[in-house]
């Protein structure tokens, strides 16, 4: 473990009462943050207490006095140091704890490392504060020791999620418990449910397989198209929305809920005679209100058409200079067990990840691949600063000489051809068209490139016949000229 900051401080009683904030800025995101904090003296005695220190021993109750009943001053053994922590990372608070101890430890992170008291996930760069609040100080005071260590990330790990899916909350026919043996069943390591205008289901989340990272969501299904809200416990009602005032209803939403993220589902459906708003219809005034467009809905076989319109729009929207990620969304109602076909989105998060935070940040940032069968890796290195650049990273517009790391790996989702068969090949796509074409190396191909104009780039897998098989997002090249840029 590194140690990121290391600060000694001294506490008096004109510190009782206050919040003491003391902050380390991460340079880059970590697995595991652990917070060691101690103090002393755990107590002061009673002959320590001056008489300016006195009244502070009760508290001013504003309920009014009892006439029959006074306090009794508390034994020596009351006058306690008391000192809580609490953490805020640059998503918010992270946890506070009340614990009585002189001596602390405190750990934040991945998988099981988090310690009680705080929420798990990895730790993302960027300000990390940590507050010590005074519940109080006696006597001479007090003196601490604050120290923050870090646990750099060792791995990336990509792992395949159904990112839609209904349950008997509103039409589908599995139970929330059925759903999630059936992502388990079928190799996928992460789910959303996404009922029609509900999050009734998610109070039946199972707490059983805690290896499988569910996401709370809502699909919004209107008179005029339906969007997917990720991260989204709560109702959001819809019954006001109209053609007119749909941007503006979105763009509140998003201010009152900066931790959902929100998707366009099936754009181009037409849905059913049963089904009347299924197809997008409002008038979108400004894209940075969406964070992801669902270019794959259900099997892409059983949806082709639909599914070809989708990422031929997603390729236009990202030639206008939009950072939007494309995903796929199987829009489970029923049993799919044994049907084949299955796509899944692949998210990266620091190995051993389990708690939806660092998922759905890479989810926004584009940091995804969608799949039925291999997943596409890609890498842009740029040998004169030494820099590399994954998949949703964004990169600047001056070198233009770059090497394109490219290759696959085998898929998750049972049913699919998940290792490259004879015939399949990759193809480098951006902006400016194909930069290049090839077989699926073993391990990875470095492929150098001349990325002259181009504004993003991204690698995609083909059958022999031609049919789309994955993609990756994009990484995003910022413009050459100022002016230039959209
Ligand atoms: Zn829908
Ligand atoms: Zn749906």
């Amino acid at each position: 473990m590194e140690l990121l900051k290391r600060v000694e401080g001294r506490l008096t009683f004109e510190n009782n009462r206050t919040q003491i904030r003391h902050e380390v800025e991460l340079r880059r995101d970590f697995r595991m943050v652990e917070i060691r904090f101690r103090y002393e003296p755990w107590r002061a005695e009673e002959k320590e207490i001056s008489p300016a220190q006195r009244p502070a021993v009760f508290p001013k109750w504003s309920l009014g006095e009892d006439p029959d009943w006074r306090a009794e001053a508390p034994g020596e053994t009351e006058y306690r140091n008391v000192l809580m922590i609490s953490v805020d990372d640059s998503g918010g608070i992270r946890g506070m704890t009340h614990m009585h101890r002189a001596e602390q430890v405190h750990r934040i992170g991945v998988g099981g490392l988090t310690t009680e008291g705080f929420r798990p996930g990895m730790v993302p760069k960027g300000p990390l504060r940590v507050t010590i609040s005074a519940f109080s100080v006696w006597g001479k005071g007090c003196s601490y020791t604050l120290e923050v260590y870090g646990e750099p990330i060792e791995g990336l790990e990509w792992r395949p999620f159904e990112l839609h899916s209904h349950t008997v909350h509103s039409d589908g026919s599995q139970t929330v418990r059925e759903l999630e043996g059936q992502a388990l069943a079928l190799g996928y390591g992460g789910l959303a449910l996404t009922d029609h205008n509900t999050v009734s289901g998610q109070r039946e989340w199972s707490c059983a397989a805690p290896e499988l990272v569910r996401i709370g969501g809502m699909e919004w299904t209107t008179f005029h198209g339906h969007l997917l809200f990720l991260n989204c416990s709560d109702y959001l009602d819809w019954r006001g929305l109209t053609l007119k005032n749909f941007t503006e209803t979105l763009r509140r939403i998003r201010e009152r809920h900066p931790e959902m993220i929100v998707g366009i589902a099936h754009p181009f459906s037409t849905g059913s005679i049963g089904c009347a708003g299924c197809g997008f219809e409002f008038e979108l005034r400004d894209w940075t209100l969406i964070d992801y467009l669902e270019v794959w809905s259900q099997t892409y076989k059983g949806n082709q058409k639909v599914n070809e319109a989708a990422y031929r729009l997603w390729t236009r929207l990202l030639d206008e200079g939009r950072r939007i990620t494309a995903v796929a969304g199987g829009d489970w109602h029923v049993p799919l067990v044994g049907e084949s076909g299955l796509s899944a989105t692949y998210l990266c998060a620091p190995e051993g990840e389990r708690s939806p935070r660092a998922y759905l940040a890479g989810l926004r940032a584009g940091r995804a691949a969608v799949s039925m069968g291999p997943v596409p890796l890609l890498e842009l290195h740029d040998p004169a600063a030494g820099a590399d650049y994954g998949i949703g990273g964004r990169m600047p517009g001056g070198p233009t000489k770059v090497q394109a790391r490219v290759g696959v790996r085998e898929g998750s989702i049972f049913g699919a051809h998940r290792t490259p068969q004879a015939g399949d090949f990759l193809v480098l796509e951006s902006s400016r068209g194909a930069l290049w074409r090839g077989e699926c190396p073993d391990g990875t191909a470095s492929v150098p490139l001349d990325i002259s104009g181009v504004r993003w780039v991204r690698l995609a897998l083909y059958d022999k016949s031609g049919g789309l098989l994955a993609f990756t997002n994009a990484i995003y090249r910022e413009a050459e000229e100022p002016g230039d840029a959209t």
